[in-house]
């Protein structure tokens, strides 16, 4: 291709709306265009870019003897009625009618149809296991569409499903998955780690998601110094802390004007923030209602919301603010506790269960219980489990050894689904004796568009992008320096057919710009290879190689220069 024909315009300065260095760097390189907030175009470049993670992608699945296909972007809401997630995906889910008043979704995923298709074409165990997967759009009306194509409304996704007779067999699959995964991540030049995950909307019993390291990721990670455990913070668990527990006491109701803090009563009564119990109450919201739910962690511990939401059962939980606690309970905030508390579910972190000697709200303004023991004063009733996130105080519970925390973007992620849509939307099969079962299903994602963005993230200088070799939109730039120079354009012309012949993807800059311009431009596109056909080619006949990832300039006889781009694209 000639960049005199590339529809391809850079940009000088960063975008207003780019928040992060992605996002920037393929607006300004000319790879994308923004069309409304979350929905982008993909200009020649970018799209060729799209392209080879997706041929990566698909490489990789094929090897995996999963095949390809392509569902319907509209989806009946029947379907989603079925599955019970038509309420649960809530405003997330873009829904539109069509003529007749019948209500559809774009999708943001495929559960729905592709196991209501499996269904009506899966006869016995002979057809199993199947493993399917597509590259298309996915549409998510996202609360904060930001940092381009992070997080966008619509975006390229490849989503896979797998159709299993049983768990032993569903692992065998997730684990080819998930190794396909990791190559995949590997091939696309990315510096990835695979966690722990909660399965969110899309339910199952395990799952995992491969995160690329980045300040601007948008998930907290909890990662081992010495073993392999890592987690997302949604997840994330510990070795049992230990804790002075202090010594048994008798419940005594204390006064405590207008002290409400954990910090504030902490220092009034001059108790251990470890043995303040912090009492939360949160709504739950649920399809056909909402209702109050009260959590209690130590002082010390932040509760976490994803544990808590998963206990519950709920769609969404939202902290309850001052008015709707003393509507339902009468009490103010700062002084809610669980001792005495009647009509609301008492979720307990498993780390109060311990405590001898607290305190905690009265359920009477301007008072505190002290002497409190979790065991023999809360309600016999209560819920107990891991309601707490894991903070720099913690140790592995692999291995004893300092758990740290990074910030990453998931790129994918791999669930074991179970049954939970096989029996929602009835997908069965005839198992070796003839008893009819339903399938047990895995499902599996990879966002391409922010695969992308994630190796601009991780592979970039203050000059641009850096593409690596597997998915660079083109592998060399041929630059003549002077256009006025019939002599360079020829030989430039001659090495780019040259090129051509030999399957290279290579462009020439046959632009009248200057060549500072020139330069600047390629390396903001991120091509890996630049061949410089100038003065010294003339005088020497050697062009300049420029390798755009390690800043190494070499100069090469003009006869040797196929030879040399082979080896380096070796
Ligand atoms: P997130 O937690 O970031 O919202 P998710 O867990 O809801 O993502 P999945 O349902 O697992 O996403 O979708 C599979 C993949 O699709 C994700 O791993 C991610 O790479 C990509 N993806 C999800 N949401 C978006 C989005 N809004 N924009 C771009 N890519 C996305
Ligand atoms: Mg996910």
């Amino acid at each position: 291709m000639r960049v005199s024909q590339l529809f391809n315009k850079t940009l000088k300065e960063d975008p207003a709306e780019a928040e992060i260095i992605s996002h920037s760097l393929l607006i300004r390189s000319g790879m994308i265009r923004k069309l409304a907030p979350g929905v982008f175009s993909y200009l020649p470049l970018g799209w060729k870019v799209l392209n080879k993670i997706s041929n990566i992608i698909r490489e990789e699945m094929n090897r995996s003897s999963c095949q390809e296909l392509m569902m319907p972007i509209i989806q009946p809401k029947e379907l989603w009625e079925q599955s019970g997630r038509w309420f649960v995906y809530g405003k997330e889910l873009i829904r539109l009618k069509d003529r007749h008043g019948k209500e559809y979704c774009l999708s943001p995923t495929h559960e729905e149809v592709i196991t209501t298709l499996v269904k009506n074409e899966i006869k016995s165990y002979k057809d199993l296991p199947l493993n399917l997967y597509q590259i298309q759009n996915k549409y998510r009306d996202e609360v904060r569409p930001r940092f381009g194509l992070i997080r966008s409304r619509e975006f390229l996704m490849k989503d896979g499903y797998s159709f299993n007779q049983n768990e032993e067999s569903l692992n065998q699959t997730y684990e080819e998955m998930y190794n396909a995964y990791s190559r995949i991540f590997t091939r696309c030049g990315l510096d990835f780690r695979t966690v722990d995950a909660d399965s969110g909307a899309i339910g199952g019993s395990s799952s995992h998601e491969f995160m690329v390291l980045a300040e601007t990721g948008e998930a907290a990670l909890t990662i081992c110094k010495s073993c392999d455990y890592a987690a997302n913070m949604e997840m994330a668990v510990h070795k049992k802390r230990k804790y002075e527990n202090g010594i048994e006491a008798k419940l005594e109701k204390v006064i405590t004007p207008d002290k409400k803090s954990i910090e504030e009563v902490s220092q009034f009564l001059n108790i251990n923030p470890d043995l303040m119990l912090k009492t939360l109450i949160y709504k739950a919201v649920f399809p056909e209602n909402e209702k109050l739910v009260c959590v209690v962690v130590r002082g010390n511990r932040a509760v976490n919301e994803i544990k808590l939401k998963n206990a519950v059962n709920s769609i969404d939980l939202i902290l309850a603010d001052n008015e709707e606690v003393i509507k339902a309970t009468n009490i103010p905030i700062g002084f809610i506790g669980p001792i005495g508390l009647s009509n609301i579910d008492i979720y307990v972190d498993e780390e109060v269960m311990d405590v001898k000697n607290g305190s905690t709200g009265a359920l009477k303004k301007d008072y505190h219980y002290i002497g409190v023991n979790a065991e023999r004063d809360f309600p016999k009733n209560s819920i107990i489990g891991d309601f707490h996130n894991v903070d720099e105080f913690d140790v592995c519970n692999k291995c004893g050894e300092q758990l740290y925390f990074k910030r990453g973007t998931e790129v994918g992620q791999v669930f074991k689904l179970g049954k939970k849509y096989s029996e929602k939307l009835d997908c069965k099969f005839l198992d070796d004796k003839g008893v009819s079962q339903n399938v047990t299903m895995g499902c599996y994602g990879i966002g391409v568009g922010r695969t992308m963005a994630a190796s601009v993230e991780q592979n970039h200088d203050g000059n641009g992008i850096i593409w690596p070799k597997s998915i660079a939109p083109y592998h060399v730039i041929i630059i003549p320096v002077n256009m006025k120079n019939i002599e360079i354009i020829e030989i430039a012309e001659d090495l780019y057919e040259n090129l051509l012949k030999e399957n290279i993807e290579v462009l020439l800059d046959d632009t009248d710009e200057r060549a500072g311009v020139k330069f600047a431009n390629a390396d903001l596109i991120g091509y890996p290879i630049k061949i410089v056909i100038g003065s010294k080619t003339l005088k020497s006949k050697t062009v300049d190689f420029k390798i755009r990832s390690t800043n190494e300039e070499f100069n090469v006889p003009l006869e040797e220069a196929i030879e040399m781009t082979k080896r380096i694209l070796q």
